[in-house]
């Protein structure tokens, strides 16, 4: 807008808001800020057309932070700041027994597979990452089974971020607690599908509280528009390795969902 320009519209603004003067007394709640006077004194419009078109555009410095920030830059940021948030979190009781929270790892940015646990055992508690215990490794050999693997193309959580004192399952409201910040991190990573590992997962995830394992696993749920499929979780294959088995049909299922395993591999 040229200098010419900027007078005459400010002139128009001025005698606009000279002329509906009169109907000012029904807006004293929004304009009282701007006018102390009441009733029918002459008002002064001055600071309002100041307020509204400037005299002249306040001159911007260059800096540095004005610098167009990329997606992926404005993503990991977002997670950062998520992540930081559940390290100070005390929404339940499971951040007094906890050392340190163990908020995900892996593939931030559309992993083909994002890995639900239940919560951190003693080992992801001490290192604050998630399954690095047998457990872990054991998972670790099913995702490299169908060509997948943390380093490259799958982030792995937990339904809750804080370590259950002696392992034992997170109480519902613990995992009520915690999921803000589950179905932030899915939003966040948009995984391609996710894997839900044991029956407080898969419970979780699927919203049937009731169900078992057996009813669960082997399926393709939705959640939120991206399929997801359930098993067993690598600690009860090691305690019982009759569930092997159907582990095994589970993952060559969401495979070959997923491409992964061409040629109809068995
Ligand atoms: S388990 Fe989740 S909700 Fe509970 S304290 Fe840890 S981060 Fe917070």
């Amino acid at each position: 807008m040229d200098t010419e320009d900027l007078k005459t519209r400010r002139e128009a603004l001025s005698d606009a808001l000279s002329r509906t003067d009169a109907l000012l007394d029904s807006f004293q709640d929004v304009l009282k800020q701007d006018f102390s006077g009441s009733g029918h004194e002459r008002r002064d419009f001055t600071q309002t057309v100041e307020r509204i078109l400037p005299d002249a555009a306040p001159e911007v410095e260059e800096t540095a932070s004005q610098e167009p920030v990329h997606a992926d830059e404005r993503l990991l940021m977002t997670y950062q700041s998520l992540c930081s948030d559940a390290m100070g979190c005390t929404r339940c009781g499971l951040c007094r027994t906890r050392t340190n929270v163990v908020f995900g790892t892996g593939c931030k940015d559309r992993p083909v597979v994002m890995v639900i646990g239940e919560g951190p055992g003693e080992n992801e508690d001490l290192q604050g990452v998630p399954f690095v215990g047998k457990a872990g490794q054991y998972l670790d050999r099913w995702l490299a089974a169908i060509s997948l693997s943390r380093e490259t193309n799958v982030y792995i959580t937990n339904t809750v971020k804080c370590r259950p004192p002696q392992n034992r399952d997170p109480y519902p409201e613990e995992k009520d607690s915690c999921f803000a910040f589950l179905k932030r991190q899915i939003e966040l990573v948009s995984p391609q599908a996710i894997l839900c590992l044991g029956k407080p997962a898969s419970t979780l995830m699927t919203g049937r509280p009731d169900a078992s394992m057996g009813a669960l696993r082997g399926k393709f749920f939705f959640y939120d528009g991206i399929p997801m499929m359930c098993t067993y979780h690598p600690a009860a294959v090691l305690r019982d390795l009759s569930l092997k088995r159907p582990v095994w049909d589970d993952l060559k299922k969401l495979a070959r969902y997923l491409g992964l395993l061409p040629g109809g591999a068995s």
